[in-house]
């Protein structure tokens, strides 16, 4: 079907990102915590850096792969919903086609259009896509934000993997000081991750910022005290 271009009065409407947004800034802050105090735990029980290193790798596979198991079945379960709902619309749409119409006309009603207008918007949808319109406007599905169970699962994992180097990059780089290399480059990381979230979402800076290092920090700390605790047991 051919379009005519409409320019858009565009505004910039931040808590639409809320979505992807979240789940990105959550799925990196998992992967800096979960990371670097599995690396912590390990270098507390006093067990050798390459140790530590493994703990570190295995973690980074680990979250990685669970994020995209995670993702994946969650979207999708969301993408069955999704297909579910377009196969009753479209057999609906075939099967009684004039009380999809008044359906379509009642929805405009509600949201304030007179009904002789309404029921002129819904024709006109009806005719250009009714399909579309029974989505958008009765099921809330936009065509362009359907779930992408692949998609997803694939992000998800690759942005474990990379934050997951944070803390595995500082004791490659101070091998001798896991204790003090992994905690300070994983909070400043927690730190940045935080301010560019709150940046990107128009939230206070400072505020999240300081909230996801205080909550990082605490996660590091507990686990340093149970490493050391079992490596005390152990050895
Ligand atoms: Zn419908």
């Amino acid at each position: 079907m051919k379009r005519t271009p409409v320019r858009r009065h565009h505004e910039l409407h931040r808590s639409q990102r809320g979505g992807w947004l979240r789940a990105g800034v959550l799925g990196s802050n998992d992967a800096i915590v979960s990371t670097s105090s599995l690396m912590i735990g390990v270098a507390a029980s006093e067990a050798s850096p390459a140790a530590v290193m493994i703990a570190g790798v295995a973690g980074l596979c680990a979250g990685a792969l669970s994020m995209a198991v995670g993702e994946f079945v969650s979207v999708s379960s969301q993408h069955d919903a999704e297909l579910a709902d377009i196969a009753i619309e479209q057999r609906e749409l075939v099967e009684a086609p004039a009380a999809e119409l008044k359906e379509l006309a009642g929805i405009y009603r509600e949201r304030g259009l007179e009904a002789d207008l309404a029921m002129e918007v819904a024709q006109q949808l009806t005719k250009h896509d009714g399909l579309a319109a029974h989505l958008r406007d009765e099921l809330g599905i936009e065509q362009r934000g359907r779930a992408r169970p692949l998609q997803a699962a694939w992000v998800s994992a690759l942005s474990f993997a990379t934050f997951a180097l944070v803390p595995i990059a500082a004791l490659v780089l101070v091998p001798g000081h896991a204790l003090y290399a992994i905690p300070t480059a994983s909070l400043a990381g927690l730190a940045a991750l935080g301010a560019f979230g709150a940046h990107l979402g128009g939230a206070p800076i400072v505020r999240a910022a300081a909230r996801v290092t205080i909550g990082g920090g605490i996660a590091m700390a507990l686990t340093a005290l149970i490493g050391r605790l079992l490596g005390v047991a152990a050895g």
